[in-house]
């Protein structure tokens, strides 16, 4: 039978948690925050790379290009002189094929005629025989005057050598009036494309292609597959779309090999080539992954000791809150009797006189006094007149029923009763249950007599004009005279 108190808040716990929870949240949101904002800045890198290197690309091919078409256009405007008819084949060798020194990679330069037949060939002063009219530059010349410079698809030279790839760059030979007379054609390895994207180092598993506006691969560094040269790509959705695209770059899963890969790509100049850099994710971002790795590592390990830090903490919060509770159990009652002590009786009544000053409702004070007990104790010794004290003290705390109701030992053999809200009437009743109850407890073994008490009693209500202390004394001098007038009764003090 504890006296009524309040219990400790439970907040510094709730507060501790809410803190360190929303501590963590925030750890994460900011880790995954910089994680995502680094994943962003890598790509972006990746794609300025990727970007450079299609403009270094572009920049060689074209200049090479230009090379070539300028052999071409030096060998039509050379057949289109009229003054080296009369000249040795050596010196119109010369004079035909005078712009092409320089171009890189270079096959034969041919002058073909309306048939596909050579005429003249860079490398030979008197051409071999031969007939080019199945070769796709030579129909898209003779069927469209308006080709100008063609890009082949590439092919096979028709030589034993070691590296026969070619593909050709080729325009129409006109007469004045229009007509047909032939083609000029450069042809130019493929290797060059090779060495080329071979000197820029773009990881292992990325890639460089180079393809025409039809879709056809020219060159692949690495070749993803053998025999990719000459495919046609077009159906692809990857190629599908830079066709139509042109320029950009984007993000997507390789047809060929299911990795994922970010494709930049760029028009090579005005020429139907498109040069595409597909560089491989997975290379893109590992060192991202492994950065992202250990900082979640380290976020997840920190979060946890915090999160562990804090339940430590609750558990010792806990820990300190019930030994405290305990002792200001201890603190505010009374040892042999359970109920509340003097201290909390003076706090209590002091409280509640207050309370019933402001809220102008009565308050009743019971003095109760057990009747001879000094006889008692010396029939029955200290030991039973103490057990007698805790019989009495359970009968007076279980005749209080209201939380705000309290029972405490006044001192000695003196038990106070407080009964806020309580008007004299409704005390009297309490008060009569108390006496009646200890009064009917079973004999001690032994004794005839019964343990019997006197209770004074004081109400103060609104029209009353006495302080506490009149209270108390009023009680007290009600208990006085229930003793006088025969104990086992109660005394109603005289309203002041
Ligand atoms: P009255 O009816 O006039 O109150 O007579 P009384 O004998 O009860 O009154 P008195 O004040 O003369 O004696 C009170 C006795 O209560 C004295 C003391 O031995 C006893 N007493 C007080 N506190 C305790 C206690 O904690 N344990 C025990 N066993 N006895 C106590
Ligand atoms: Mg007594
Ligand atoms: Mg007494």
């Amino acid at each position: 039978m504890s006296p009524n108190l309040a219990h400790p808040s439970r907040r510094p716990e709730r507060l501790l948690i809410l803190g360190s929870g929303l501590t963590v949240l925030l750890i994460v949101i900011i880790v995954t925050a910089l994680l995502i904002r680094e994943h962003a800045n890598t790509l972006q890198t990746a794609k300025r790379t990727a970007n450079n290197i299609t403009q270094l690309i572009d920049a060689d091919v074209l200049r090479n290009v230009e090379l070539y078409d300028m052999s071409v256009k030096g060998l039509i405007a050379a057949t289109e002189r009229n003054d080296l008819q009369g000249v040795s084949a050596s010196i119109r060798h010369l004079v035909l094929f005078d712009r092409s020194a320089a171009a890189p990679y270079k096959g034969d330069i041919l002058l073909l005629d309306a048939n596909g037949q050579v005429i003249a060939d860079s490398a030979l002063l008197t051409p071999a025989t031969g007939n080019f009219a199945d070769r796709d530059y030579f129909q898209v010349h003779r069927q469209n005057p308006e080709a100008g410079l063609y890009i082949s698809r590439p092919f096979f030279a028709r030589c034993v050598c070691e590296d026969p790839w070619r593909i050709a760059f080729s325009r129409r030979v006109s007469a004045a009036d229009g007509r047909f007379q032939g083609v000029a054609v450069a042809s130019m390895r493929l290797s060059y494309f090779h060495q080329l994207f071979s000197s820029l180092n773009i990881g292992s598993n990325s890639t460089i292609n180079l393809i025409n506006h039809q879709g056809i691969l020219l060159a692949q560094q690495p070749l993803l597959e053998a025999d990719m040269v000459d495919k046609d790509l077009s159906q692809r959705p990857n190629v599908a779309r830079m066709l139509r695209e042109r320029d950009g770059s984007f993000e997507s899963l390789s047809s060929v090999d299911g990795q994922a890969r970010l494709y930049s790509f760029s028009n090579v100049g005005d020429l139907p080539l498109v040069v595409v850099v597909a560089l491989s994710s997975d290379e893109i971002f590992a060192s991202w992954r492994r950065a992202a790795w250990l900082v979640s590592i380290a976020t997840g390990v920190l979060c946890i000791g915090l999160l562990w830090l804090t339940w430590m903490l609750c558990m010792e919060l806990r820990r300190r809150r019930r030994a405290e509770q305990v002792l200001s159990e201890l603190a505010a009652t009374d040892p042999l009797t359970g109920l509340a002590n003097r201290r909390v009786l003076d706090e209590r009544l002091r409280l509640e006189w207050d309370r019933a000053q402001r809220s102008a409702e009565p308050l009743t004070l019971l003095m109760i006094d057990v009747d001879h007990f000094k006889a008692f104790n010396d029939r029955h010794g200290h030991h039973g007149g103490d057990e007698a004290l805790r019989t009495v003290a359970e009968v007076i705390g279980a005749n209080i029923r209201r939380p705000a109701d309290l029972a405490a030992r006044y001192g000695g053999e003196e038990f106070a009763v407080v009964l806020p809200h309580t008007d004299a009437k409704g005390a009297l009743v309490i008060a009569e249950h108390i006496r009646s109850a200890v009064e009917h407890l079973p004999r001690v073994a032994g004794d005839e007599r019964p343990i019997t008490v006197s209770i004074g009693m004081s109400t103060w209500d609104k029209r009353s004009r006495m302080s506490l202390e009149a209270l108390l004394l009023s009680a007290d001098q009600a208990l006085y005279e229930a003793k006088h007038t025969g104990r086992n009764r109660i005394v109603e003090a005289q309203p002041l």
